[in-house]
């Protein structure tokens, strides 16, 4: 039995239990007759069960615990297990028949509403979902969470002019800061303005967003490609930096444009020095491999070989093998040789397998890089993979 059945069990043992207790406040002769009802549906939601058929007990469930105010709980219960297990269909239904009931309170009423937009959402009727939840809105106690699931829609639509409107909103009336929120909407809309050709907005939205998070990340980068394109190659470095002063886990978005502009201003020294600062910082092996890039440039194969290989001994990486592998290929010929070319090879397709990045929030895995996470919708929470294996 998995775990949503077992839910299913819980919720037909409450049902019956409420449905019990109903009809033992009921008159004599009705409390005899619901009895012997409950007794009977007991035994055949029951057997259902035990033939391992929850859709049956849910529907003979369903028919035991009749709408009215004491069972409203377990239909929601009920009607939120339909949408976790992907039956949306059949808990608009029940929710929109709990709606139909005329003996439900207000609050009753706005959580069987609340549970249908989310039913919506998981149908993909969004247009439908955006109306109840709008409509929800003039209700003080169920604006947040109308707030929040309409944010969510508009993250879906891309629509970040009201996801914004929104979020301000949200943070007005439940104090919630949601200034990491907005910074990321208003990054989106300044990467399309970037896309558009139009640094002018562009840069307006990324000032925007740097006053919403000053620990953004994004806004950062986006000003760094901006300089790039009109070839300020010093603000364009200062940008690329800060994004990873303020989180270093960007180092793979970051920092070849670092080193690109630093060549422009040819200032190798400081390549190199920038390097060993961030490797030191970097759990990744990232800056030890473009340290080992300049090396070979510089000071020839057999130096970034001996720098790599004493480097590798610290921090063990398949990347790094690789790297190392390449180098030595170099400087090798005749068997020795054909032996290194298949071992990169071996190793090309080992990297190839591994995903690049992973969210932190839920796990997962991806060859690019998301700035919202495609499993869990959380923002900023997909970052590159370390260890032997990763980065
Ligand atoms: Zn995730």
């Amino acid at each position: 039995m998995t775990g949503d059945d077992m839910l299913v069990w819980w919720a037909l043992l409450g049902g019956l239990l409420l449905g019990y207790l109903i009809a033992r406040r009921g008159s004599e002769r009705a409390k005899g007759l619901q009895v012997d009802k409950l007794r009977r549906n007991y035994f055949r939601g029951l057997n259902f069960l035990l033939n391992e058929q929850p859709d049956k007990a849910i529907e003979v469930f369903l028919q035991i615990a009749e709408v009215d105010n004491h069972t409203v709980e377990t239909h929601l219960a009920l009607g939120s297990l339909f949408r976790r297990r992907g039956e949306a269909d059949r808990a608009i239904r029940l929710h929109q028949n709990l709606i139909a009931r005329p003996n439900l309170t207000a609050d009753q009423k706005s959580v069987a509403l609340l549970e249908l937009g989310e039913d919506y959402m998981r149908a993909g009727l969004l247009d439908r979902a955006e109306v109840l939840f709008t409509d929800l809105l003039t209700m003080d106690a169920y604006a947040a969470p109308a707030l929040r699931q309409l944010i969510s829609i508009c993250q879906q639509e891309r629509d970040w002019h009201r996801a914004i409107e929104h979020a301000r909103r949200l943070e007005k009336i439940s104090g919630e800061p949601q200034g990491r929120l907005i910074a990321h909407f208003l990054s989106e809309l300044a990467s399309a303005a970037c896309q558009k050709n139009d640094p002018g907005s562009a840069e307006h939205l990324i000032q925007e967003a740097i006053q919403h998070d000053r620990k953004a990340v994004r806004p950062r980068l986006l000003q760094g490609q901006l300089a790039m394109q009109r070839e300020d190659w010093r603000t364009a470095a200062a940008a690329f930096e800060t994004a990873l002063d303020n989180d270093v886990d960007f180092v793979p978005n970051a920092l070849p444009q670092i080193i690109a502009c630093l060549e422009k201003l040819h200032e190798p020294a400081r390549i190199r020095s920038y390097l060993e600062t961030l490797s030191e910082r970097y759990p990744g092996v990232s800056p030890m491999l473009a340290l080992a890039k300049r090396i070979e440039d510089e000071d020839g194969v057999p130096a970034a070989a001996q720098f790599l290989s004493r480097r590798l001994q610290q921090r063990p990486s398949v990347r790094g093998l690789a790297a190392l592998v390449e180098l030595q290929i170099l400087v090798s010929n005749g068997e020795s040789r054909d032996q290194l070319l298949i071992l990169r090879e071996l190793f090309r397709q080992l990297i190839e397998d591994q995903a690049v990045y992973r969210c932190n929030h839920c796990g997962f895995g991806a060859r690019s890089h998301f700035w919202q996470c495609p499993g869990c919708k959380n923002w900023g929470s997909v970052k590159p993979v370390h260890g032997v294996a990763g980065d």
